[in-house]
């Protein structure tokens, strides 16, 4: 937690030096403004500069550097201004610095506990910056550790499933002529299972590769065009429960398509798979501005949802039935969770048990 000088009169640069020897705080005097921001970026923990250091190029050039920095990194300036001006002056010399973000203005004559209490502040803040830091590295480590084993997992059991399933056809193939009824209800036991196992490892995968970490600036995409494609996919369980699809106004978002479309086949694929038995599924999909976000809303005339289980359904493997009533593996929720987390967006449901569900989630327009 060095504190860089910058200050051209060398008397000046030895002073501040000298009255933070007493804190046990180490500084360095620099030469320059490019030595400056090359030790800054190198680790420090607060600079001084003194104003006359300080050309409007330097503070332009500072600024651009400061807008490279990570969203943690807010990196403290003391400014020492010259003593006796006018208030007009001092004004527009603070507008100069504005830009700099974290930056204290100390007027001169310095005084020793001014300086020390200033740069103790800065030097605190840096502090926490600096555990942020840490904070942000051990999470991005441990979220990567996670999701390259659920990655490697879901990946690697497929082949021995496989394997099962192949095997236990070729059993029922060229032995079943010998088993009774009762195995070869056995071997249809390990069939269900190991087709079970291998949906529920592709939904795991699947929830993996839409990671959380946010793209750049994604391409615009034309949601309509997403739903077509989602609804495309669904045609055979639209036709068959007699579904009605009502499609409100959609808009282009940024966003791939790919999860675009991933987000509507799995919640209008919820919307007919849970519906009621007394009414065919009505569903209808819309979007509308509301501020900086579009919200978007897939609605369905349903069997809804306990506000117990509000949440708990966008959980990873979490699901209100067994796979004898409705079949599924409990991840397209916790997918379209983390789809819409990646843009950071939110998303949630409003129901009624009996009442019909409305899934919302925002994205940001
Ligand atoms: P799955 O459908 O495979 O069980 P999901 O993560 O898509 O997994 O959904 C989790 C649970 O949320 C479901 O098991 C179901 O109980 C409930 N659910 C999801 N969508 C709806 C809906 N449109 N209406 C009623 N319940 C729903």
């Amino acid at each position: 937690m060095r504190v860089l000088i910058l200050a051209p009169v060398g008397r000046d640069a030895d002073l501040l030096s000298q009255t933070l020897e007493p804190m046990g705080v180490e500084s360095a005097i620099v030469p320059g403004i490019d030595t400056l921001v090359k030790e800054v970026a190198l680790g420090a923990g607060a600079s001084i500069i003194a104003d006359e250091a300080i050309t409007p190029r330097h503070v332009h050039e500072l600024t651009l550097w400061l807008a490279t920095q990570p969203p943690w990194s807010d990196p403290p300036f003391i400014i020492l201004t010259p003593g006796g001006q006018t208030k007009l002056y001092s004004h527009e010399r603070a507008q100069r610095f504005s830009t700099m973000g974290n930056f204290t203005l100390i007027e001169r004559p310095m005084r020793p506990e001014i300086i020390q209490s200033a740069v103790r502040a800065a030097l605190r803040g840096r502090m926490k910056q600096y555990e942020v830091r840490s904070q942000q590295e051990d999470l991005l480590r441990a979220n990567s550790d996670l999701e390259q084993f659920a990655h490697s997992a879901s990946h690697d059991l497929k082949e021995p499933l496989r394997n099962i399933r192949i095997f236990n056809e070729l059993l029922r193939k060229e032995y079943g002529h010998t088993l009774d009824e009762r195995a070869t209800g056995f071997l249809d036991m390990v069939g269900s299972s190991a087709l079970r196992m291998e949906n529920l490892l592709a939904d795991l995968l699947a929830y993996t590769q839409a990671s959380s970490i946010p793209d750049e600036r994604p391409d615009l995409t034309n949601a309509r065009d997403a739903l077509e494609a989602a609804l495309g996919n669904l045609n055979a369980a639209v036709l068959e429960a007699h579904a009605e699809i009502i499609v409100g106004d959609l808009p282009a978002v940024r966003m791939r398509e790919s999860h675009l479309q991933q987000l509507f086949q799995n919640l209008v694929g919820n919307a007919l798979k849970y519906r009621r038995d007394s009414c065919p599924p009505r569903i209808s999909i819309a979007s509308s501005r509301s501020g900086e976000f579009w919200l978007n809303c897939v609605a369905d005339n349903g069997i809804g949802i306990a506000p117990e289980h509000k949440e708990k359904i966008f959980g990873i493997f979490q699901r209100l039935h067994t796979s004898a009533q409705y079949s599924g593996t409990g991840m397209g929720l916790a997918i379209c969770q983390r789809i819409v987390e990646r843009y950071r967006g939110r998303i949630w449901v409003e129901s009624e048990p009996g009442r019909g569900s409305r899934f919302l989630f925002t994205i940001p327009a």
